[in-house]
């Protein structure tokens, strides 16, 4: 299965993670399978990448030396890292993050590459993971009289990651038993299967519940399936499919399972948008960039709703952390503000580390008169 090792709840350690005097070096490297799948290619990759964060512990501005003595040190215990073995099957990239002083050190696989490169800052820089921590996983389980698949990913991507063979007797194998107890004991086989099915699902899903769970079996045994799964997975039902268990392929489970997972993204999107409009005639909400980037910093936010693909340049205070639109000096602590990118990531980020939900739209116009950003907020 394509790992995505990237959760909320990791980023939110990550967040967590203050090295109080020291800094945090955070280093990030694609890995275009196609371009860098051969050992020197990838070699000469880790060695430019290590370089280019040596000159920047060399020369970043505003360290003392106790703070680029650390860096150094965490830079050399990157590159030991980097240049073993690194377990990146599968990956689309790599992030390292690495604080002596926070005493940190966390490879993370990537499932998409990301636009940067190497930071050195007071936390670790999780921007370029909140929208992969953000993707959903959906899980598909077949299962008919003997075999259960299981399929998972993120849609698109859907792959098998488990299947259960149970020797279940055919209906022809009578041995000696006589017909009525011989059914019975079919049927206590089939009752193992399911069981057997259910515990495997939940085993493989348990560390991280997926968002939803379809399931896909003969008429007369979905329904006991349904009913065998433990109560965390049970919760999740999002469907039933009616597809061949033994001989589909991913592709034509992840098309009979499309319309189910559409549906649920659209219930919840509609759920959250009614909201909005509600929050909107009691002053529970708010829109547009700078008045959502205001009530983050208030921790207020309850729900982020933001449109897929919008981005704005910005500021963030280094000292208190306030993101704005435009202006040089903290209007908190009067700091000088320096400029990011996309203010929009690193409103998502600061959304995710305080918990609240976040729904990225695709193709909705109601965030259009907000100009693309609103929250529903807690208080
Ligand atoms: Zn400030």
């Amino acid at each position: 299965m394509q790992a995505n090792e990237i959760t909320p709840e990791r980023l939110r350690r990550l967040a967590d993670t203050k090295p109080g005097d020291g800094k945090v070096l955070s280093l990030f490297m694609n890995l275009d399978p196609s371009q860098f799948g051969t050992a020197p290619a990838r070699s000469s990759q880790v060695r430019s990448l290590l370089d280019r964060a040596a000159l920047l512990v060399r020369d970043e501005d505003g360290l003392s030396h106790g703070e680029r003595e650390a860096l150094k040190a965490d830079l050399a215990r990157v590159e030991q890292v980097l240049e073993g073995e690194v377990e990146a099957k599968g990956a689309h990239g790599l992030a390292v993050y690495s604080s002596r002083a926070a005493n940190l050190f966390e490879v993370l696989r990537l499932g998409t590459p990301v636009d940067y490169d190497v930071v050195i800052s007071d936390m670790p820089c999780i921007e370029p993971l909140t929208r992969m921590a953000l993707s959903e996983t959906w899980c598909v389980l077949l299962a008919n009289r003997r075999v259960a698949r299981l399929f998972c990913g993120t849609p698109p991507m859907l792959e098998e990651i488990a299947l259960v063979e149970d020797d279940v007797h055919g209906q022809h194998d009578q041995g000696g038993w006589s017909q009525a107890r011989y059914q019975r004991g079919i049927e206590k086989e089939v009752a193992d299967h399911l069981r057997h099915t259910a515990e495997t699902a939940f085993e493989q899903l348990k560390d991280r519940l997926p968002t939803g769970l379809i399931v896909g079996g003969p008429q007369e045994l979905v329904g006991d399936l349904e009913a065998t799964l433990h109560p965390y997975l049970a919760a999740r039902l999002a469907g039933r499919i009616e597809v061949d268990v033994e001989n589909s392929n991913g592709d034509q489970v992840l098309a009979a399972a499309m319309p189910h997972i559409q549906a649920a993204v659209r219930a919840r999107e509609d759920d959250a948008l009614a909201r909005l409009v509600q929050g909107f005639s009691t002053g529970g909400a708010v829109g547009g960039l700078p008045d959502v980037l205001l009530v983050l910093q208030e921790r207020r936010v309850e729900t982020l709703l933001v449109d897929r693909g919008f981005r704005e340049p910005g500021r963030v205070c280094p000292r208190c952390g306030l993101l704005t639109t435009e202006g040089d000096t903290c209007p908190v602590d009067d700091s000088a503000m320096e400029p990011v990118a996309d203010v929009v990531e690193a409103a998502i980020a600061r959304a995710v580390t305080q918990s609240a939900q976040v729904l990225v739209l695709d193709d909705r116009p109601e965030l259009g008169p907000h100009r693309h950003i609103a929250a529903i907020l807690r208080f």
